[in-house]
């Protein structure tokens, strides 16, 4: 007998002890609902994590065919290092289910400045945001006929959207009420359609619960899932920093664009007036994200004579300009990340280029040709009152 299967006869599955699922016990049991049937087929909200791919495998133990939905928005971080979105295709390609990525961008920015149920801790709006995933997995459901959606998700896992509360807002605001299947856990859950359906039995769902991995990677090991990733990570609402970044940008900004969130990515951000607000590069990578992100009416400053970030100015000082004491502010904290002397009274060049329509310079217009601003390096402190952080 293993330590799964005893856990479950001892009644095991508090999250603390091993899992309350045995990988391929659905698959052998002669009474499993989908034995000797045509495959019926189920959607899967697909992160990328330990959890999601296990709901998958533990639906296919039980006969159903899966196709996946992986969910992107401005905020999440499907970028491995190796092209945006490579290491979900991967791991569907290793569970052996169609995916099909979804983008939730300018909508997914209209919730977040009012999310219906709130925020958590940083700016994540996680019921909200929940609710527009299986929005986008039911329409996929839909789309090819599949009988329910499933997700990864674990009772008590998360404060904020994994409570049994939460979880019931979460299929009403998605108009999914009963049809979604939380395979980990599902045993501790009210019973859903398929449950009552047939389509699914009980006794072949997890009693996961809790914030621990241990019942996890137990059955990642029993499915050989190599590498299993850690738990959270992704999504940058969740960050504390990232978190007041995005909140500046929301109390600043009516209806950010996804280049002012891309912005946030990057660099340490000042917050000189209402409208007005610096971004300085932190490396060379950042240099180069924050030159190709500037917009027209930006204004664009670099140490002359020195090594040092790329640094941007966006707003408005009035007239849509920016003010000649907004660019003395920045070339100044533009030097205190350089390599220009400190402390010697003395002030160093500075580049500011406007971007214009046609690119920095205006594009070959000599009016619009950088030009020159000489400042000292900002003193410790003095800045500090800028700082978003
Ligand atoms: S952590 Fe981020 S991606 Fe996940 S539900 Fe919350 S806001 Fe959405």
């Amino acid at each position: 007998m293993s330590d799964m299967m005893a856990a479950r006869r001892e009644g095991g599955g508090n999250g603390a002890g091993p899992a309350a699922y045995e990988p391929g016990a659905g698959e052998s049991r002669s009474g499993n609902a989908q034995d000797k049937k045509e495959k019926k087929k189920v959607v899967a909200l697909l992160s990328g994590g330990l959890d999601s791919q296990l709901a998958v495998r533990m639906m296919q133990d039980q006969g159903f065919e899966v196709s996946a939905v992986a969910i992107k928005t401005p905020f999440c971080d499907f970028d491995c290092g190796r092209g945006c979105g490579f290491e979900i295709r991967e791991r569907a390609d290793d569970l052996n289910v169609d995916l099909k990525t979804v983008y939730l961008g300018d909508e997914y920015v209209e919730m977040l400045k009012n999310p219906k149920y709130g925020r958590g801790a940083g700016f994540n709006p996680c019921i909200d945001c929940r609710a527009m995933m299986f929005g986008a997995a039911k329409k996929r459901m839909e789309e090819i006929g599949a009988e329910f959606v499933i997700s990864g998700e674990v009772l008590g896992q998360r404060p904020m959207s994994q409570h049994g509360p939460a979880l019931r807002t979460i299929e009403k605001e998605s108009r999914l009420e009963g049809r979604i299947v939380r395979p980990l856990s599902a045993a501790l859950l009210p019973a859903t359609d398929p449950e009552r359906d047939g389509l699914i039995r009980r006794e072949d769902m997890g009693t996961i619960r809790g914030r621990t991995r241990r019942a996890q990677l137990r059955m990642a090991e029993q499915y050989a899932i190599e590498d299993p990733p850690n738990a959270g990570g992704g999504c940058l609402l969740t960050d504390p920093q990232f978190g007041r970044k995005t909140r500046d940008l929301f109390d600043h900004t009516e209806t950010p664009t996804i280049n002012d969130i891309d912005l946030l990515k990057v660099g340490r951000h000042f917050r000189f007036d209402e409208m007005t607000k610096l971004v300085t590069g932190r490396n060379k990578d950042e240099n180069g994200v924050i030159s190709a992100l500037a917009l027209p009416g930006d204004v664009l400053l670099e140490a002359r004579d020195h090594m040092g970030p790329v640094s941007v100015i966006r707003g408005d000082s009035g007239g849509g300009a920016i003010a000649d004491y907004h660019v003395s502010l920045a070339a100044s904290i533009t030097l205190r990340y350089s390599d220009a002397p400190k402390g010697q009274d003395a002030k160093w060049a500075v580049t500011v280029r406007r971007v214009r329509g046609g690119g920095e310079d205006g594009g070959g217009d000599p009016a619009a040709a950088g030009r020159v601003v000489h400042a000292e390096p900002a003193a410790d402190g003095s800045y500090a009152r800028f700082r978003i952080k």
